[in-house]
């Protein structure tokens, strides 16, 4: 069985965009928008030569709610594993649920429900483990919001958080134990040391 390293997308291997003009934020939905944050690819880097296998999993509603195409969400993930292949970084698995439990104005329908998938729900956490013969035990989920805690621990994966100070509303002790996670660090090359100290 494999040890998987499953990260979160947004705000964990990238940066979210920011629209300066309209203060709005949203996920990265064209290839030319991917910011790879600070400490990704070091990260990643050292979980994979320790022998993690690493897969990703992320949340992108934007189908369900009208604001973008599934073809555009299908091409920035293929841009993000292509552009981590570049630096040397291998992709088992990516897993993306792209439902929404309401939906929007001009979203498709077929989106538009409850689903097993979207964080914190462990859909996509545990097709992963059973597509790459994961060993949930000594497995990890790490992402930036308390839903990936969430969804981790239901997985019954070790949880990491990334965690920036100054983002108060994702403080994962204002979600109970469930949302403690077993590491955190500021980037995700904080995060590699503490899961390769702790086990
Ligand atoms: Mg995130
Ligand atoms: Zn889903």
């Amino acid at each position: 069985m494999n040890r998987l390293a499953i990260f979160d997308r947004d705000g964990t291997i990238i940066d979210i965009v920011r629209d300066e003009e309209t203060g709005t934020i949203a996920s990265a939905f064209h290839p030319n928008q991917l910011r790879l944050l600070t400490g990704a690819v070091a990260g990643m880097r050292a979980l994979q030569d320790a022998g993690f296998t690493l897969a990703i999993a992320t949340n992108q509603p934007g189908p369900a709610k009208g604001q973008i195409s599934v073809a555009a969400v299908e091409r920035t993930n293929a841009a993000l594993i292509s552009r981590l292949a570049d630096e040397g970084i291998r992709i088992a698995a990516l897993e993306v649920c792209m439902h929404h439990p309401t939906g929007g104005p001009g979203g498709d329908v077929a989106l538009a429900r409850a689903c097993d998938c979207r964080k914190p729900k462990p859909g996509m956490l545990t097709t992963l483990i059973s597509r790459l013969d994961g060993d949930p035990a000594r497995s990890w989920m790490i992402g930036d919001a308390v839903a990936d805690l969430e969804a981790g621990r239901a997985a019954r994966l070790k949880t990491a958080l990334i965690f920036a100070g100054n983002r108060c509303e994702l403080c994962p002790l204002r979600g109970g134990p469930s949302t403690i996670p077993d590491a955190s660090g500021a980037t995700l090359q904080d995060i590699a040391t503490a899961i390769l100290r702790a086990t």
